[in-house]
């Protein structure tokens, strides 16, 4: 019971984290920003299971590492996360672009299930 409770406050403060971060965060970050309050496999846990009630989505980044965003238009039992990340190759920070969504159209017979579309680059805080 104490551990339920315990578990679901993590959740919480999790999604929290992510909805307020306005841009990815990876599991490290998560725990560092966390203050170590939950342990790598708790963080593990919960976030797949936010991924899994599309509350959030995995952005793979360029160098391979996995980073969580928040969901804002994803149906329930259904992501919808379409839109275009970008990645900065100098602070390593990876943003939603939630108004760009690339649109083209597949040959004959493909059905499409999900989209990867990362755009590589120096972001707005590194441009100066
Ligand atoms: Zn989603
Ligand atoms: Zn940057
Ligand atoms: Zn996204």
């Amino acid at each position: 019971m104490q551990k339920k409770t315990r578990n679901t406050t993590a959740k919480q403060e999790i999604l929290k984290l992510i909805a307020n971060a306005g841009q990815a965060l990876s599991h490290v970050e998560i725990q560092q920003q966390l203050n170590n309050l939950c342990d790598r496999v708790t963080i593990y846990r919960v976030l797949n299971r936010l991924v899994e009630e599309q509350k959030i989505h995995k952005i793979v980044n360029t160098d391979g590492v996995v980073n969580y965003a928040a969901c804002h238009d994803c149906e329930h039992h259904h992501h919808n996360d379409n839109h275009v990340h970008f990645s900065c190759t100098i602070c390593k920070s990876v943003t939603c672009l939630d108004n760009i969504i690339p649109t083209f159209q597949l040959p004959a017979d493909y059905q499409m299930q999900e989209m990867n579309f990362m755009i590589a680059g120096i972001c707005p805080n590194c441009k100066a």
